[in-house]
């Protein structure tokens, strides 16, 4: 399987390369040249199998260039013993007509580890296989679960450094803790004095600076990628979905060949677009539902076909989903049109104006597999409470967009008998003030520790080891800089030893 731009033919390689690069040099983002075809056969054959296995068959259809030694071996040190709490990894809950796809039973209890506890690995493998001797430096620009989940998979990995830029006041005081705590010989957190589109700008600002580049050559350093911009980021998430079918298929809930629902709560457009990637391969989904927050630009872009970020921006209770540029569409744009040149016009008027609108038949062809709608914090605060009285089952925030939204599909078109699953991507207890508060707990004057335990209280779930062993935890990174800085800062640590 090759790999070209979004943006340009230009660059056609293979998927070790385009890991290792992160985004080409065009700007653009590396895209599979085919959809691998997966038989309802090989779908089935999926179901008794360890989502270890699972995800190597996905894997191995797109990462072509990768043994299937080398998969076994990214795939058992990313999911293996021990770092999941969860026997099936990502398992399926289903509590009646409810199905909620569990995605944070990794090491930072969100979502984000399916995708960063293996791309560590891919790269790593990548590395030698194409002759890099340079040290990557990876730069993160997180709205809070990326930066952690990539900090914890880079930590220590040979040939790489990690750096991890978050927006002051745009993360939870437990994702902040998580990220300003992470031990490692290479890695560096820095505060950015804005929010995460000023972070993600400034990382982007970085990736397309010729020169500077070159000034880190000097240095024996290459930049790449953790964002879900990245190949090696994208198609590990895929695989839940196959798996999330497969075990479906395993309780009875439905029959071979059956359509499926996904309701994904989204922001960057990654876990969404995995969904899309994975119906194209065979799956067989009927509606892919596209859930935001306040920040709906999405919902308006899948609905219109007008995407327009110059819009106000709202800090939300689902801080992971506070975006206004979902670079991942980019992908879809391009596999709907299949025209780099579209693709590259309507970036370069996002770029410069903020704006763009695709043409009819690019919408037409989104909309009869997406359908979109947002959720304001009061209907997800009250979903949270709705679902945790009729399931005793306690929804983080994110996931309770998806819920809510997932009911707004189900009113708006009550012919569709497909089951829906709702893709939960955070535990509870990451979100833990505003999921107390939207249960009718008093938290008032708590800290959150004693939120966790009050949090444990209600829901009986375990507390992840990972939060828990927070109370005790050194903060080890104390840096912050204005936007404008963050070049400098980058410099200063690839330098450093
Ligand atoms: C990152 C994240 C999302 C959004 O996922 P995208 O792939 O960026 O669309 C949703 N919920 C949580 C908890 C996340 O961390």
């Amino acid at each position: 399987m090759k790999y070209s731009s979004t943006r340009g033919k230009a660059e056609i390689c293979d998927s070790a390369q385009a890991i290792i690069r992160g985004l080409a040099a065009d700007g653009g983002l590396f895209v599979p040249e085919a959809f691998p075809q997966v038989s309802l056969q090989e779908i089935e054959a999926l179901v008794p199998l360890s989502y270890e296995e699972r995800a190597v068959r996905v894997l191995s259809l797109f990462l072509t260039d990768y043994s299937t030694e080398e998969l076994e071996g990214c795939v058992s040190r990313a999911y293996g013993a021990g770092k999941f709490d969860a026997e099936k990894r990502a398992p399926v809950r289903s509590m009646g007509d409810l199905h909620v796809l569990e995605l944070w039973h990794g090491p930072t209890s969100a979502f984000k580890d399916m995708a960063l506890q293996l791309l560590p690995r891919l790269l790593s493998t990548a590395l030698p296989k194409c002759g890099v001797k340079d040290q990557v430096l990876i730069l993160v620009a997180t709205s809070g679960d990326t930066g952690k989940a990539a900090l914890e998979g880079f930590a220590d990995a040979p040939q790489t450094k990690i750096m991890v830029f978050y927006p002051q006041d745009g993360v939870s005081r437990i994702q902040q803790l998580q990220m300003l705590t992470q031990q490692g010989g290479n890695v560096r957190v820095m505060a950015v004095k804005g929010n995460f589109d000023d972070a993600q700008s400034g990382v982007k600002a970085i990736f397309g600076d010729k020169d500077f580049a070159e000034e880190l050559a000097g240095e024996g350093v290459r930049l790449s990628s953790a964002n879900s911009i990245n190949w090696g980021r994208l198609v590990p998430q895929i695989v839940y979905y196959f798996s999330a079918y497969a075990d479906l298929l395993a309780e009875g809930t439905i029959k071979a060949g059956e359509e499926i629902d996904f309701t994904v709560p989204t922001g960057n457009f990654g876990d969404i677009l995995a969904a899309y990637y994975a119906k194209r391969m065979g799956l067989p989904v009927h509606k892919l539902v596209c859930a935001s927050n306040a920040n709906n630009v999405l919902t308006e872009f899948l609905r219109t076909g007008v995407y327009d970020r110059k819009r106000d921006f709202f800090k939300t209770i689902t801080p992971s989903m506070d975006i206004l540029i979902s670079s991942n569409l980019e992908r879809l744009l391009y596999h709907v049109t299949e025209s780099d040149e579209k693709v590259a016009g309507w970036m370069k008027e996002l770029w410069e104006h903020g704006r763009y609108e695709v043409d009819k038949e690019t919408l037409n062809t989104i909309q009869q597999l997406f359908w979109a709608d947002w959720a304001s914090d009061t209907e997800t605060k009250a979903e949270i409470d709705k679902v945790y009285r009729q399931h005793n089952y306690v929804m983080d925030t994110h996931t309770a967009v998806a819920a809510k939204v997932a009911g707004k599909y189900g009113e708006a078109h009550p012919e569709d008998k497909c089951p829906m699953v709702v893709v939960s991507t955070a535990s509870p207890y990451k979100f833990n003030g505003s999921v107390l508060e939207a249960l009718g707990t008093e938290t008032e004057g708590l800290d959150e520790f004693q939120l966790l335990d009050k949090l444990h209280e209600m829901s009986g779930q375990d507390i992840p080891q990972g939060l828990a062993k927070l109370r005790r935890a050194e903060v080890l990174h104390k840096g912050a800089c204005e936007a404008g800085e963050m070049k400098d800062t980058v410099l200063e640590f690839a330098s450093s030893k």
